[in-house]
C-alpha cells in the first residue's frame, strides 16, 4: 500500500517535486493498528482546492491545520475495507449510505463536501429569490456546476465563467446556465464581461475565485446585492512578496459601502446539521435527471499528485477524483 507525502512546504505553485509517492508502512502493519484505529480499502480519494492552503508555511489566515512535511496529505474519500484511518481521523469517518444506481464517488462531489457547499453557500448565505439574477465563478467545478444549477432550480437567471470553451459549453449545454463566458477571452475587460450579461447588474455572487474577478463583479453588483465568499482560488498560488501579485488582487472594495452588499464567507463544516436536509432534497433531483453532476476521473495513486496541481491550472473539467479501486 502507499501514500502521497508532502515533502516540503509550497509557496507559488506547487509541482510534483512538493509531493512524493511512498510505501504505507503503517498499512502493512494493519494488524498492529492502535486502539481506535479503522482499516478501510480507499475507492477513490477526493483533490480539493482547500489542500493548497494546508500545504503552505503554517498561516494564521487559513481555518484548517497545515500538512506537515514529511508526511501524508490528507483529504476526503470514499472508502470500504482496507487503509488504516487513526485518530483524530478515524473520529472524522462518515457512514455512508449508498443510493441506488448513483456512483460512490458522487460522495466526494455531488453528496460530499463540494455539493454540501454549494448548498449552503447558495441556499442560506446568498439567500436567493427567484427571479434574481446570479452570477457564479468557476462554474464547471465541484461547487460552481452545483451552484449554477440550484440557482436555475430556483428561478434566477444565472450566468457563469470559466476557462476554456469546453466549459462554457458545459454550463450552457449540460447544467443549464443561461449564459456563460471564458474569462480568459475578454481581453481583460470583465467588468465589460459581465456589463454585457447583467445590463441591471447582478444580485448574487457565488465568489470562488477572488483578485481581478471579484473587482469586476463589484462594479457589477445591485445595491443591496448578497456576495457568497466560498473560495478565492487565485490567491492561492501568489507567493509574498512575488512580482506583480499585488496587481492580481481586487480593488473596488468601496463599492461595498456604496452600494450596501453584503458579502459573506463561510465554511461549509460550520452547518454540518444541514446536511440531512441537503442530502433529502438533492438526492431526488439527481434520480430525475434536474441536477446532473461532471466528474473527471484519474485512475491510480499515481496520478494523484498531478490532478490536484492540475486544479490550480484549470485541468479539471468538472470534480477531480482519483480512483484507486473499485468496490
Ligand atoms: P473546482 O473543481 O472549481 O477546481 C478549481 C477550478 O478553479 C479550476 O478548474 C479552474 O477552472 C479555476 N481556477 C484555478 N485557478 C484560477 C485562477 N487563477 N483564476 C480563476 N479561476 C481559477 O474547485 P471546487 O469547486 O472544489 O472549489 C471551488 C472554490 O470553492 C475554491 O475556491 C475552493 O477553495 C472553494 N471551496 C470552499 C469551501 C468552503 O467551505 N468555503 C468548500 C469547498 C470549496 P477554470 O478553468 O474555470 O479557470
Amino acid at each position: 500500500s502507499r501514500r502521497v507525502i508532502l515533502k516540503d512546504y509550497v509557496e507559488g505553485y506547487p509541482t510534483e517535486d512538493h509531493m512524493e509517492l511512498l510505501p504505507a508502512a503503517d498499512v502493512d502493519e494493519a494488524a498492529a493498528a492502535e486502539e481506535g484505529s479503522v482499516l478501510v480499502k480507499n475507492l477513490c480519494l477526493s483533490c480539493d482546492p482547500y489542500m493548497r492552503p494546508k500545504m503552505a508555511r503554517p498561516q494564521e489566515q487559513w481555518y484548517t491545520e497545515a500538512y506537515v512535511p514529511g508526511t501524508t496529505i490528507t483529504g476526503f474519500g470514499v472508502a470500504q475495507d482496507y487503509s488504516v484511518i487513526k485518530p483524530p481521523f478515524a473520529g472524522q469517518l462518515t457512514k455512508i449510505r449508498p443510493e441506488d444506481g448513483l456512483p460512490l464517488s458522487y460522495y466526494t462531489g455531488v453528496l460530499g463536501m463540494p455539493g454540501f457547499t454549494a448548498y449552503v453557500g447558495f441556499h442560506r448565505i446568498c439567500a436567493p429569490k427567484a427571479g434574481e439574477t446570479v452570477f457564479v465563478s468557476a462554474a464547471s467545478g465541484a461547487v460552481g456546476q452545483l451552484v449554477g444549477q440550484f440557482a436555475r432550480l430556483m428561478g434566477c437567471y444565472v450566468v457563469g465563467s470559466a476557462g476554456s470553451k469546453e466549459k462554457v459549453d458545459l454550463l450552457i449545454n449540460k447544467f443549464g446556465f443561461h449564459d456563460a463566458f471564458n474569462y480568459k477571452e475578454e481581453g481583460g475587460d470583465l467588468a465589460g464581461a459581465l456589463k454585457k450579461r447583467f445590463p441591471d447588474g447582478i444580485d448574487v455572487y457565488f465568489e470562488n475565485v477572488g483578485g481581478k474577478m471579484l473587482e469586476a463583479v463589484l462594479a457589477n453588483m445591485k445595491v443591496h446585492g448578497r456576495i457568497a465568499v466560498c473560495g478565492l482560488i487565485s490567491q492561492y498560488n501568489l507567493a509574498a512578496g512575488e512580482k506583480g501579485a499585488e496587481e492580481l488582487r481586487a480593488r473596488n472594495l468601496v463599492y461595498l459601502i456604496s452600494k450596501r452588499i453584503r458579502m459573506q464567507g463561510f465554511v461549509e463544516p460550520d452547518h454540518k446539521h444541514l446536511y440531512p436536509e441537503y442530502r433529502a432534497w438533492v438526492v431526488p433531483h439527481i434520480k430525475d435527471g434536474k441536477v446532473v453532476y461532471v466528474e473527471d476521473v484519474v485512475e491510480g495513486l499515481d496520478a494523484a499528485p498531478g490532478a490536484l496541481i492540475g486544479l490550480f491550472h484549470g485541468r479539471n473539467v468538472g470534480k477531480q477524483v482519483v480512483r484507486l479501486a473499485n468496490p
